[in-house]
């Protein structure tokens, strides 16, 4: 017998019972009595059953409270809904863990989603998507989310159905990419992907190309005129090709500086070339520095050099092309008679490099946007001093890579400080050199 029949031997025994308590009484006493007899057995039997029944209606009112003790049959059915009841939380539990593990997980998720019921009325959203729309998962549940997004792009996208294409939408300061998903029974989900970002560097690159198009078409339209102007006329006077032939070189050098600065800025940027940093002589590296600064200046300057800094650990190259580009925009900043003072110090928080001039300064509106590429305050001043508009993204980029920052402070019609603070962390420490006797 498996142990599941032996529940039912008690109640087999009571019915047993009730049929002796029938027969026993009617054999002695008559068929009445009998009767009497079974009639009670069996009312007795069926209180007991209500009893449990009652109980059982009770617990299933409080499922949380403990179903006392019983016997037959009962025990069974009892242990058997107890233990239903206790996989029942355990797997609420279970739910409950995954749904916080879930929703742990979708807040992580850099892009937005939101879950909106058959009538776009907004049933959960991530933080993403809170910080995407302007939502709040709390305060907006269960409110119509084109009253919630009130863009009318967004609105036709969501009226139109074509969810084939992705919708870009500006929103809130952010473009944002929007697909729209719909799933079970006429839900939807709402997916926002940030491309501020990727926008702005795709705007960066068109940008780019742009303004080097723009500033080689130039130079290049120079050289070809006067090419078809020495082709259509063989006879041209000496003096007259010499000076074009002049131009021509002129305009030559622009595009070959041009092209050298986009080429050191891709370098820079790029990941293959990581800085391969190594001892720099400060002393030589500032004196050559300050040689060419003279040598561009061509005594039209007083340019004078303090030099008082450790040695550091970079890249000689790239500093040499930073130093001597924020040189070379002093003496070319600067009308002639003006004052140029290069200096090479150790700070407070580390060693820096500092060109100070008397020339004609910027206005603070501009200061921010200096060192991005191509950007000039007087584009025919930069042009005339043989200027790429790329020096200050190089020097940017150079110290980025150094751990260094670049400060600017300056007043129009006084002159401009450019500092480039380096951390401390890139001086080299003299080490005491040991004497040696010969
Ligand atoms: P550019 O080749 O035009 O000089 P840069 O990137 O070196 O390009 O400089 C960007 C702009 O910053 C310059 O066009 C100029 O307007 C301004 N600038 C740079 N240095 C100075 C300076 N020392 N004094 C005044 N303006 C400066």
């Amino acid at each position: 017998m498996s142990p599941k029949m032996l529940f039912w031997v008690p109640t087999l025994l009571r019915l047993a019972l009730i049929l002796l308590a029938a027969m026993v009484p009617g054999y002695f006493f008559g068929k009445t009595v009998g009767l009497v007899a079974a009639l009670i057995a069996v009312c007795a039997l069926v209180i007991l059953q209500l009893g449990y029944l009652w109980r059982l209606s009770q617990w299933l009112d409080n499922p949380d409270s403990r179903l006392s003790d019983a016997s037959g049959i009962w025990t069974d059915i009892f242990s058997r809904l107890y233990k239903l009841r206790r996989e029942d939380e355990h797997n609420r539990q279970q739910l409950n863990e995954w749904l916080t593990r879930f929703r742990q997980a979708m807040s992580l998720l850099p892009d937005g989603v939101v879950i909106m019921d058959d009538v776009l009325f907004l049933e959960w959203c991530n933080a993403a998507a809170e910080q995407h729309l302007g939502l709040s998962n709390e305060r907006d549940k269960g409110m119509r989310v084109t009253n919630l997004i009130r863009s009318p792009h967004f609105i036709d996208y969501l009226i139109l159905g074509r969810y084939e294409q992705p919708l870009t939408l500006s929103l809130r300061d952010r473009k944002l990419i929007v697909h729209i998903i719909p799933f079970e029974n006429r839900r939807q989900i709402l997916v926002t992907h940030d491309a501020t970002e990727s926008e702005r560097i795709e705007r960066m690159r068109r940008d780019f190309i742009a303004n080097a198009s723009h500033e080689l078409r130039t130079p290049l339209t120079v050289i070809n005129g006067f090419l078809e102007i020495a082709q259509a006329d063989a006879g041209l006077a000496k003096e007259t090709r010499q000076a074009h032939l002049k131009l021509m070189v002129e305009q030559g050098k622009r595009m070959q500086n041009l092209v050298e600065d986009m080429l050191a800025l891709t370098r820079l940027e790029s990941v293959e070339y990581p800085l391969r940093p190594e001892p720099v002589r400060m002393a030589a590296l500032m004196e050559q520095v300050y040689q060419e600064a003279r040598a561009l200046s061509g005594g039209r300057h007083e340019i004078t050099l303090e030099m008082d800094g450790p040695d550091i650990s970079g890249s000689l190259e790239e500093l040499r092309s930073a130093f001597g580009n924020l040189a070379s925009n002093a003496v070319r900043y600067t009308p002639d008679g003006g004052r140029i003072r290069l200096s090479w110090r150790l700070g407070e928080d580390g060693p820096r490099f500092a060109v100070s001039d008397t020339g004609i300064g910027i206005r603070p509106e501009h200061i921010g946007r200096l060192t991005e590429r191509f950007y000039r305050v007087d584009k025919s001043r930069s042009r005339e001093t043989r200027g790429t508009g790329l020096g200050l993204a190089i020097v940017k980029h150079v110290l980025l890579r150094h751990g260094a920052q670049l400060d600017i402070d300056s007043t129009p019609g006084q002159g401009s400080t450019f500092t480039a603070r380096f951390p401390m962390r890139s001086a080299i420490v003299a080490t005491p050199q040991l004497e040696t006797s010969g």
